[in-house]
């Protein structure tokens, strides 16, 4: 085997190599079916199994209520930023967006092309350093939702709490952060994710919604669009992102194996605690979010110098800490931290950057 570098991009990321081990044991023939799942039609016995733990397993992890369908669907955050919309601003097709990142401005974007969907709140006058509190009477009392972006992935900020939307639904992409920490999934009307970065590899998102909200989709729009086809089919509709679904599902074994999202919460804010840690107390990098609505995903900070920023990326990669350039939009630089980075990978990198503020000063 090559040699594996500490991985700080914000997505594809770090897998757990166990999983991976496994899956490449049984790439050729999985459990006695002769073939790879890639092979595998996924109206096989098999590919039956693997979907349904897959799903077993994630409402376990995450406690996710009866009364909510889990769906896996194809197209990236991105199509749901369209879906939501689509399934959802049906009645005064209305809805407000919290704008706290370029990902939530996206989602708010695509919404405006179907209805009346307004910008509640916003941090983007002050470069998305903050999560906006706004109390629920900010909110059309006839909004068919308020969509928020839990983690912001690019800003490295989230919110530090579920807002209080006055009995609104409440819609939320978590696709940096979901599986990282604990969520009372009740307190949401939807909750969705791409699959590359906690979950498993790119090609697959999943959602996770209240039943009552599937079945009200508007008239006339594309069949894989409706949320009701995917609940309706068990996900199972059309040719599902196999191979993806069955790393999602090992994930999560991975997962409850790990001692479930509980220690995974308490590993995550304990490398979190360390690096953020170590940035206050130095002199050269400052991280500039808000410290109650810090990313314990995504961890941004610079040094102040464009060209200090470019040379700590470049020297950080010939210590094998990769990918921890900021997103191309804001520069500096992002170290994302998801459940796959080990606690090693953190300390490597405080180690690295102790040295590089030793050599700068
Ligand atoms: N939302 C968030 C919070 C993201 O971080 C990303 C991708 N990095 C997206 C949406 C877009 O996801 P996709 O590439 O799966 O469409």
């Amino acid at each position: 085997m090559g040699k594996r570098v500490y991985n700080f991009s914000a997505g594809p990321s770090m897998l757990p190599v166990d999983v991976m081990k496994e899956a490449a044991d049984k790439m050729l023939d999985y459990e006695g079916a002769g073939m790879s799942v890639m092979e595998m039609s996924h109206r096989s016995g098999p590919f039956e199994k693997i979907i349904r733990d897959a799903e077993a397993n994630l409402r376990d992890l995450l406690e996710i209520p009866e009364d909510y369908d889990v769906l896996f669907v194809q197209g990236g955050a991105t199509l749901i930023f369209a879906m939501i919309p689509l399934n959802l601003m049906t009645n005064s097709a209305k809805a407000d967006y919290l704008v706290t990142g370029q990902w939530a401005e996206k989602a708010y974007q695509e919404a405006t092309k179907f209805g009346d969907a307004r910008i509640a709140a916003s941090s983007k006058e002050q470069k998305f350093s903050y999560i906006p509190k706004i109390p629920a009477s900010e909110f059309r009392s006839d909004a068919d939702y308020v969509h928020i972006t839990w983690n912001n992935t690019i800003y490295g900020s989230k919110f530090p709490f579920v807002p209080d939307v006055g009995g609104l639904t409440l819609v939320t992409d978590m696709s940096s952060s979901i599986l990282s920490e604990k969520v009372d999934v009740s307190k949401f009307g939807c909750i969705y994710a791409g699959a590359q970065k906690n979950i498993g590899p790119a090609g697959l998102s999943i959602i996770i919604i209240k039943k009552d909200l599937v079945g009200h989709a508007r008239e006339g729009i594309p069949t894989y669009l409706d949320f009701d086809t995917h609940a309706k089919n068990g996900s199972l509709y059309n040719t599902p992102p196999a191979w993806s679904i069955y790393i999602a599902g090992e994930v999560f074994k991975h997962l409850k194996k790990l001692g479930g999202i509980e220690q995974i919460e308490k590993i995550n804010k304990d490398k979190a605690a360390k690096l953020y840690g170590y940035i206050d107390s130095s002199s050269l990098y400052t991280a500039p979010v808000a410290v109650e609505d810090r990313s314990l995903m995504n961890v941004v900070f610079v040094t102040g110098s464009e060209d200090l920023d470019k040379q700590f990326v470049s020297e950080a990669k010939t210590e094998g800490l990769v990918q921890l350039n900021g997103h191309r939009s804001i520069g500096g630089m992002r170290a994302s931290i998801y459940n796959a980075m080990p606690v090693e990978g953190v300390e490597k990198l405080i180690d690295f950057m102790k040295g590089f503020e030793e050599r700068n000063k």
